[in-house]
Formats: C-alpha cells, sequence, structure tokens
C-alpha cells in the first residue's frame, strides 16, 4: 500500500448522503461500494481535493511516477481536482456503463446516480477522457465497454 492509500481509510461521512466504502475491486485496485441502497438522482458524493492547474496537475503526475492510474478530474478549462487529499472518492473506478454521473457546479464536481444502486454495488462513472489526449484502455468489464476510458468523438459514428 503506498502513502496515499493508508491516509485514507473509509469515506469521510460529511461528505456523503450514504454509506460507502473502499474495498478491492474486480475493475481496478481498490473501489468505492454501496453500503446500503441509493435511489436514482441523488447527489451521493462530491469529488473533493486540491484545486490546481494543468502546469501543477503535471507536476504532481511526473513526481508520483507517471502513475497509469487516473484520477484527477477536470472541473473547468483552468482548474483540475486533484482527490488525494480528498473524501475518497479518488477509489470510485471508471465504467462504460457507470451508475453515477458528473454534475459540474462552479467549484464543485458532484456524483449523482443514475439509477438505483443496490448495496454492495460498485460505484462508477464514466471518466469521458477527451477523445484526442492518449487512449487509456479500460477493463470495466460491461458488454458495452468501448474498449478505453475516454470518450468517441463527437459527430463520428461509432466504429462498432
Ligand atoms: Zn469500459
Amino acid at each position: 500500500m503506498s502513502k496515499q492509500d493508508r491516509r485514507i481509510r473509509g469515506i469521510n461521512p460529511p461528505v456523503s448522503r450514504f454509506r460507502l466504502e473502499i474495498r478491492r475491486s474486480r475493475i481496478a485496485g481498490l473501489g468505492v461500494f454501496a453500503a446500503e441502497a441509493i435511489p436514482r438522482r441523488r447527489l451521493v458524493i462530491e469529488f473533493t481535493g486540491d484545486r490546481i492547474t494543468r502546469a501543477e496537475a503535471l507536476r504532481r503526475w511526473r513526481m508520483r511516477g507517471r502513475p497509469k492510474r487516473i484520477t484527477y478530474a477536470r472541473l473547468n478549462r483552468q482548474w483540475i481536482i486533484d482527490p488525494w487529499n480528498g473524501n475518497g472518492s479518488v477509489y470510485i473506478n471508471h465504467s462504460c456503463e457507470p451508475n453515477l454521473y458528473q454534475c459540474k457546479l462552479p467549484g464543485h464536481y458532484l456524483l449523482f446516480s443514475l439509477k438505483r444502486i443496490r448495496p454492495g454495488e460498485e460505484l462508477t462513472f464514466d471518466y469521458k477522457l477527451h477523445p484526442e489526449k492518449t487512449a487509456v484502455p479500460c477493463r470495466c468489464g460491461s458488454p458495452r465497454c468501448r474498449g478505453v476510458m475516454n470518450r468517441m468523438p463527437r459527430r463520428r459514428k461509432r466504429l462498432h
């Protein structure tokens, strides 16, 4: 376990409206799981952390040994959220068929439930990485997996 893994033992309760837990995931490394049923269209958790610039994000990524796991969330053109000092939402994995969706409000990156989530289900959202950025392979296991965490370019038909 890295230093960062040890820092976060669980989801900080004040930031989540539901009971969530962090444990090993079939998708990748650790994941965040619902410990109780979550109705659809509810605020589940805010994706929190340090608000940093792109230059600082690049600096930190290099400093951490250029990890493959995507952890940053893009708040807007200027700001990126680095969730390592956040509330544990750093462990929410990507899926091409997610049960959460992101909603950006000024200064906040919120995750809402897309559908009813059963207790024990892993929470996921679609990272929607930029289509022209480096393709990041996806192993979410969903039948509709795109194969990459990048979103498809707009105005173009899907290749498969
Ligand atoms: Zn996938």
